[in-house]
């Protein structure tokens, strides 16, 4: 996978849609990653974190029970296992290294879940940087043990009350603030999304992924690929990370969103945050909300480098419903002994759906993090409490499923 164009572009989407004002600071932060990222030193450092701080290379596991389940080889690769329970810590680590390359020592990042949040807030605190994150009013109620544990590495939480008070308005009073202080602070974005050099740095710091899964399968494939490799798609990270392994073989890549929250299967561009790409919204342009029961993946939209990949056909995109998502959870926990979070179970819920068209093929999972966070929740929904019920929607059905 290249370089985006010199006005940021994968095809004809991304680029940089921004106000005025975010101009300056979108093209010192590209300035300053160019630099970092030729810079064998930069390199070097960033290696030796993911290796002595996140724990990688994360590892690559063989899945026997579901292969036999299931009659479809499956292989995992671990992002679960990294420190914070998930792939984001190569993002966030690349970033705050920069952060302090670029003699800024205040971090502003924004937070749906508060995965991201917990996440940069971390890396923050093993950098001694202030850390700022800011997270709708209804994401704060509804995830209040990340807003204690991103205080308790630090950070301060301020509470968006614009909008629909979710992500997506986290993401805008995180911009505000990162032009208003930009000289001292950082902004540290989450997906690989936002305006340009952001898709593509998010990406090239979640490449060692990639990296390291397509060097473990050809070990444990005699020196083949896998058939398919999949990947679930909020923003979409963690997918191009380990896309970024594969686009160049034989691999059939797909991603996979949830039923009420496929961007690009429904294939409408638009701009969101400082980029083109497929993103949910109404017959007026109006962005619509995500609904889905992980909430790392509710985002509208999705990076505009899939919406380039959708657009040349080198990678598919998928839905899953909440209920093949929950069977998908309870499956894996089951059969392996792994408790997956609820995003990367829409990977593995597309599997198990499409299992007959995987007869006796190898198909690679990226196992994007820990279900730890989520076991809480699914207890509430398999018990009928109203509260999590709001969370999941049994109703959508895909067709032919
Ligand atoms: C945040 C998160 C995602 C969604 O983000 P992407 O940018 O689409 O990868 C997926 N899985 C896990 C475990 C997450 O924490």
């Amino acid at each position: 996978m290249g370089e985006p164009d010199d006005s940021g572009r994968f095809g004809r989407f991304g680029g940089r849609f921004v106000p005025e004002t975010l101009v300056p600071a979108c093209q010192e932060l590209e300035q300053g990653f160019r630099e970092a990222w030729s810079d064998d030193s930069f390199r070097r450092e960033f290696e030796d974190l993911l290796q002595n701080y996140a724990g990688r290379p994360s590892p690559m596991t063989e899945c026997s029970n579901l292969s036999n389940e299931l009659g479809v080889r499956i292989l995992l690769k671990r992002e679960d296992l990294n420190h914070t329970g998930s792939h984001k810590i190569n993002n966030v680590l690349g970033q705050t290294l920069l952060a302090k390359r670029m003699g800024k020592n205040r971090i502003v990042a924004e937070t749906g879940a508060g995965q991201h949040g917990v996440a940069t807030a971390t890396a923050a605190a093993y950098f001694g940087q202030e850390c700022v994150v800011y997270m709708g009013e209804v994401d704060v109620r509804r995830q209040a043990l990340n807003v204690y544990r991103m205080e308790l590495l630090g950070a301060e939480v301020r509470t968006a009350m614009s909008g629909s008070r979710t992500l997506k308005d986290a993401v805008n009073e995180a911009m505000r603030d990162w032009v208003a202080s930009v000289e001292s602070s950082y902004y540290c974005l989450g997906s690989v999304m936002g305006p340009h050099p952001y898709p593509w740095m998010v990406r090239e710091f979640h490449r060692v992924l990639g990296e390291e899964a397509l060097a473990q399968s050809k070990t444990m494939l005699n020196g083949d690929v896998p058939d398919v490799v999949v990947a679930c798609v909020g923003g979409g990270s963690n997918a191009i990370g380990i896309f970024s392994g594969f686009v160049d073989t034989r691999s059939e890549l797909v991603g996979v969103e949830p039923a009420g929250g496929a961007a690009v299967g429904r294939a409408v561009p638009g701009v969101v945050h400082g980029s083109l790409s497929y993103l949910m919204q109404d017959e007026f342009g109006q962005v619509n909300e995500a609904q889905s029961v992980s909430a790392g993946l509710d985002y509208p939209g999705v990076g505009p480098e899939h919406s380039h990949l959708a657009d040349i056909g080198r990678a598919r995109y998928e839905a899953v419903t909440d209920r093949q998502v929950l069977d998908a959870f309870s499956l894996l926990s089951r059969s392996e002994g792994i408790i997956p979070a609820l995003e990367p179970s829409h990977a593995l819920a597309w599997v198990v759906r499409c299992k007959a068209e995987l007869q006796g093929k190898t198909v690679l999972i990226n196992l994007s993090g820990r279900g730890d966070k989520d076991v809480a929740q699914v207890q509430a929904i398999q018990a009928g409490d109203p509260l999590a019920l709001e969370t999941v929607d049994f109703s959508t059905e895909l067709e032919g499923s």
